[in-house]
């Protein structure tokens, strides 16, 4: 599998202006396409770093797609950095200057001088013809690799990469692989139990599995390479079955489904509904089960409730119909701190939990510790 680099040019970038969007979208259809992905790297308006990071690029990957730069300002210096780094110097070319042109009499305008600059590409290279915007895009082939160059915009950028680079990257690396991916979600378990449970998978090298904690959910991905879309899903199944041979109903769902989806599956499978009671949470978990069918409506207070106050608002709450939930969050400095209360026809529980993660996720992170609970008492209990 041929090797990727990606190469965002822009000092806005590093200014943190704007968010550097290219390199995902790059990214992700580089890895669809079967390209393996090293490096991302961000450099300014500078030639002579442009050039530098060109270099080096090439010297590591068989692939490197710059986008930015290629504008008709003096700021936009790509053609000249590509060129220095291959060592050829730039040529005009009328064929382009000619296109340009075009596009401008197209929009009733007159190209400046400066534009003309947009007609220069370091000698040899392929020009990717830009029907979407003015600045052309172009290809630079070396002995070491080849260089791709896409304009900065984001929607030029994506219209020349789907249209253009992909197919020409597939014809000339022989694409066939592809990668896939993922996600298992799961629920009630700390990233470092889980990690135990699974640790030896995190070593496979095909599929890969990789971990990524949220508050109160942890993510498993599993990214298979295979030579077809087909091969790719079924390395998947397997690894997957694996996973949820160890951690059973902990995984609540796969790449797009959520939580409360799972609750909501969970209350259907027992034909009960729940309310809701939240404190201190302004308003999270009653935003999150907004839609949950089951979900009869619910209450909510400004202020944390301790554990007898919050077990009478819950119980007030559902009226002894179907099920309550109530959940109560104590900000703090160090650790967050919150009490979820169930209450069922069976009886009530109250569980205390403690969060040391970053105050802004508290009320996400109470609103997962809650809805697992129900949803683990709705998987395993009988009332
Ligand atoms: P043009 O000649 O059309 O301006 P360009 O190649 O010179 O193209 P830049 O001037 O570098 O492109 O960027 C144009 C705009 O595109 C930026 O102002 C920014 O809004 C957006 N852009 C550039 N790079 C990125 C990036 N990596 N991610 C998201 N947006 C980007």
């Amino acid at each position: 599998m041929p090797s990727a680099e990606i190469l965002t040019i822009g000092t806005e970038l590093l200014l943190g202006e704007i968010v550097d969007t290219n390199s995902r979208y790059i990214a992700r259809n580089l890895r669809d396409a079967g390209v393996d992905v090293y490096r991302i790297t961000t450099v300014g308006d500078n030639a002579s770093r442009i050039a530098q990071a060109v270099r080096e690029a090439l010297a590591r990957a068989d692939i490197l797609i710059t986008t930015g730069g290629l504008g008709p300002t003096v700021d936009d210096p790509t053609r000249k950095a590509i060129a220095d780094a291959v060592g050829v110097p730039l040529e005009f070319r009328p064929d382009l200057w000619e296109e340009i042109q075009k596009r401008f009499a197209h929009y009733g305008r007159m190209p400046t001088e400066n534009n003309r600059r947009q007609a220069f590409v370091p000698q040899g290279a392929r020009v990717i013809p830009n029907p979407v915007g003015t600045a052309p895009a172009f290809v630079v082939e070396t002995d070491e690799g080849v260089v791709v160059s896409l304009p900065g915009v984001p929607r030029e950028m994506e219209y020349l990469f789907t249209h253009e680079v992909l197919p020409y990257l597939q014809r000339k690396f022989h694409l066939r692989g592809v990668i896939l991916a993922r996600v298992l979600h799961t629920a009630g378990m700390p990233e470092s139990a889980l990690d135990e449970q699974i640790a030896d998978l995190e070593t496979l090298s095909n599929p890969t599995v990789g971990l990524l904690a949220h508050p109160g959910q942890v993510d498993i991905r599993i990214t298979a390479k295979a030579e077809s879309e087909e091969a790719a899903r079924a390395m998947i199944a397997r690894l997957e079955t694996e996973i949820r041979n160890r951690l059973g109903t902990r995984i609540y769902g796969v790449d797009g489904e959520t939580l409360e989806g799972a609750v909501e599956q969970a209350l259907a499978a027992r034909g009960l509904t729940f309310t809701a009671f939240e404190a201190g949470l302004g308003g999270e978990l009653l935003k999150r089960v907004g839609r949950v069918a089951g979900f009869r409506g619910g209450e909510m207070e400004a202020e944390p409730l301790e554990r007898e106050a919050l077990l009478a608002k819950t119980r007030a709450c559902c009226r002894g119909e179907g099920w309550g939930l109530g959940v109560s969050l104590f900000p703090a400095e160090g650790a967050n701190r919150a009490l979820v209360a169930l209450v069922r026809p069976a009886g009530e529980e109250v569980r205390e939990f403690h969060f040391g993660g970053p105050p802004q996720m508290a009320p996400n992170w109470a609103t997962n510790m809650a809805l697992t609970l129900l949803r683990r008492r709705l998987l395993t209990l009988d009332d």
